[in-house]
């Protein structure tokens, strides 16, 4: 790659602080972008600078809105007693999809995990806490990742919540649909028998 300098080096530089994308890939998308019509290749940086300038965070749920409030907290028929907890906005689509739960929503942007310097300081647990306190919330629903994170981040935030006297849940993990016990690892298996309701 010795010969790739100046701008192409810069995009794929740039492209390297996304999430998931390492030099490789980085790379594979310059050179692909390089290969597309102009048009597209505007439109995806248009539509970067396009969320940058017009979209941001909701002040209270920290979901991605183009006001000041997202959709889900400037809706007068959600029971504003509960409140779930999700790692990244993109959860909610998920949870709302499911049509399972009609409160509020709060977005910690993102896992515990202090060996990549992601400490409680990082995440908007703080604003969760302040929330609760200052709101008549009964229920905190936390329905962050099934993974070690997760996890993590679910205990830290539940021993904090302990002491506002509400009822703290955790999602239930369940097997996918479709799937089979035979295939499912153990810690899924043993987290959704852990997790089972009564039929
Ligand atoms: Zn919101």
């Amino acid at each position: 790659m010795a010969e790739v300098h100046g701008i192409i080096d810069t995009l794929i530089n740039e492209l390297c602080r996304l999430p998931g994308i390492g030099r490789r890939t980085a790379q594979k998308l310059t050179f692909f972008i390089l290969n597309m019509p102009k048009s597209e290749a505007l439109s995806i940086a248009g539509a970067i600078v396009g969320v940058k300038e017009r979209a941001g965070f909701c002040k209270t749920c920290f979901n991605v809105t183009e006001s000041e409030l997202c959709s889900v907290c400037s809706d007068s028929s959600r029971d504003k007693t509960k409140i779930c907890v999700v790692e990244e906005p993109g959860n909610i689509a998920v949870v709302e999809r499911s049509r399972s739960f009609d409160g509020l929503y709060h977005v910690l942007l993102g896992a515990l995990s202090p060996i990549d310097g992601i400490t409680p300081d990082r995440l908007k647990i703080n604003e969760l806490l302040a929330r609760v306190r200052e709101n008549p919330v009964e229920e905190v629903i936390i329905a962050t990742n099934p993974n070690t994170k997760g996890e993590m981040t679910a205990q830290y935030i539940a021993g904090l919540l302990r002491p506002l006297n509400i009822t703290v849940s955790r999602i239930a993990y369940g097997l996918p649909m479709g799937g089979e016990i035979e295939f499912a690892d153990e810690v899924t298996l043993g987290k959704s028998i852990e997790g089972r309701r009564r039929l």
